[in-house]
């Protein structure tokens, strides 16, 4: 007879503390944690080696936390189907628990496919909302406000001790998809696993953070100074709850009471709850990842990518030092601050004229973070096409001599600048004749030329962008997106 066993099916919620589906699988008996490499998902266009590598990291942490309370994790590399196929040979499965998740199209496609073989089956698939979203949302009238509440309610308890199975699986080894394969990590990413947020979160609220408001908006500061827990809230090691109400307790700490830790974490705060609506949206309306959030605005850019300038803008070699650096640090780091995120979506969008769906991958993929629920509505937004958003076309000059005034960022990216001084730094192109042999630099040579021409082609594409916001199709989408998406 198999063994009758119930299942915690783990995928972007990799820890024990406030996790809903292990605690009511605890209360029923023999419970089984599984994990699965999905090669369809491994295999999609913005998955990276360094997601794989953080998420193995990840997963050994929860490994160890659930060994504290006798629990067991199984890592299979294979479809969900495929895995629980595996395991109904093995076990009596009785209940499977899960948090529900907002993703990519491949994981909503796998879930509706996986509802269909439960339903089959007769396995009960039971989901918990997961970080505030809410499913099935018509409107977001009273969001807020349930949100808040949800956040501010008690944490899960965590199970004390978990009956695992008697019968052991031995995890399976993890392959490269084809896609992989030519991939190489990112040399100085942040590690995953819940010890590491923890550590990231602590330091934050209890010293960085005092240079929150002040330091986020610099490529160079921002990596000290804004929070770094990203990549934990999107693979889950840390749930956003937890965080808020660390955030909200400190709010009444004394230490916390000046104008500087005031204001940041009420800014911080406030980022926590743009994480939620971001993804909510997405939730709402899941097409969004592959097609303009307002198609009135269908056919603006060319959908065939002009790979040449798509090359050049990827690999940081568009000859805008600020633009250059920011792509050569993410491909190093896997992360940049929001401004610079910003400045990469505009330029490409702009500048290069370029349809937002590769520049999504390239980014998803550089990014170790990649959450689909922010990324898809902010490269949208910062592309120009939602109509309800207002139009940020950056100039890397601009951008450049603010938020990097000595040249230290992209000095640290792009060692061919570090003995230009400013302004040649930010803009080698002033150099003239005289001042390439003074610092023995050549253009073109050491560093390429521009790729475009900042004055071209920001005029003539913040004529073409105004022009198609005042279309009718375009006002009218805007309408109805505005009753659907936003909050009130
Ligand atoms: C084009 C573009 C794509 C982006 N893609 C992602 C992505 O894939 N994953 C991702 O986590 N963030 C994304 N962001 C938002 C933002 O840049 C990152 O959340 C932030 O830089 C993460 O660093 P941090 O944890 O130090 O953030 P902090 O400033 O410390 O903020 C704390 C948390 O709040 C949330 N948050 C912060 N800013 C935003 C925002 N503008 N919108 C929604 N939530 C926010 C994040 O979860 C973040 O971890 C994107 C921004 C842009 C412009």
């Amino acid at each position: 007879m198999r063994e009758k066993i119930n299942i915690v099916w783990y995928k972007k919620d990799l820890r024990i503390t406030d996790h809903r589906p292990l605690f009511e699988a605890s209360r029923l008996g023999s419970v089984l944690c599984v994990y699965f490499f999905e090669p369809e998902i491994m295999s999609g266009d913005d998955y990276h080696i360094s997601h794989l590598k953080f998420a193995k990291e990840s997963l050994e942490d929860l490994n160890r936390e659930l060994s504290f309370v006798n629990g067991r994790l199984l890592i299979l590399h294979c479809s969900a189907i495929n895995g629980f196929q595996r395991l109904l040979k093995k076990f009596d499965i009785q209940k499977v628990f899960s948090h529900e998740e907002t993703g990519n199209h491949l994981s909503y496609k796998r879930d509706i496919a996986m509802k269909n073989w439960f339903l089959h089956q007769k396995i009960q698939w039971i989901e918990y909302p997961s970080n505030g979203i809410m499913r099935g949302l018509k409107n977001r009238r009273n969001w807020f406000s349930c949100w808040q509440k949800y956040m501010r309610s008690s944490l899960v308890k965590t199970p004390m001790k978990l009956v695992a199975p008697s019968d052991h699986l031995k995890n399976d080894p993890i392959k490269l998809t084809p896609n992989l394969r030519n991939h190489s990590d990112r040399n100085y990413r942040q590690k995953g696993g819940r010890s590491l947020a923890l550590k990231y979160l602590r330091s934050f609220l209890s010293v960085r953070g005092s240079k929150y408001l002040k330091g986020i908006s610099s490529p160079s500061t921002s990596r000290k100074a804004c929070g770094r827990i990203s990549p934990y809230l999107a693979f889950g090691s840390l749930s956003l709850r937890e965080v808020y109400q660390q955030v909200e307790s400190l709010q009444n700490n004394e230490q916390h009471q000046d104008f500087y830790w005031k204001k940041s974490l009420s800014a911080f705060k406030s980022r926590l709850r743009w994480r939620s609506h971001f993804i909510q949206k997405l939730e709402s309306q899941p097409g969004m990842e592959l097609q303009n959030m307002n198609p009135g605005f269908n056919g603006m850019r060319s959908e065939e990518p002009n790979w040449k300038l798509l090359d050049l803008w990827q690999e940081g070699r568009t000859g805008y030092p600020i633009i250059d650096a920011s792509m050569i640090c993410l491909k190093e780091t896997g992360w940049i601050n929001f401004r610079m995120r910003a400045m990469l979506v505009s330029f490409v969008s702009y500048h290069l004229w370029q349809h937002w769906r590769e520049p999504a991958n390239i980014l998803a993929r550089l990014f170790l973070d990649y959450e689909p629920g922010i990324h898809y509505p902010q490269i949208q937004i910062q592309s120009g096409v939602t109509g309800i958003n207002t139009i940020r076309m950056y100039s890397p000059l601009k951008q450049a001599t603010e938020q990097d005034p000595h040249g230290d960022f992209i000095k640290t990216y792009i060692p061919a600048l570090k003995n230009l001084p400013p302004p040649f730094i930010h803009d080698p192109s002033q150099l003239t004749k005289i001042d390439e042999i003074q610092f023995n630099f050549k253009p073109g040579a050491d560093y390429p030329h521009p790729c475009v021409d900042h004055e071209f082609v920001y005029n003539h594409a913040k004529d073409i962008i105004y022009q198609w916001r005042e279309k009718e199709k375009v006002k009218q989408h805007a309408q109805s997106i505005l009753k659907r998406l936003v909050c009130r």
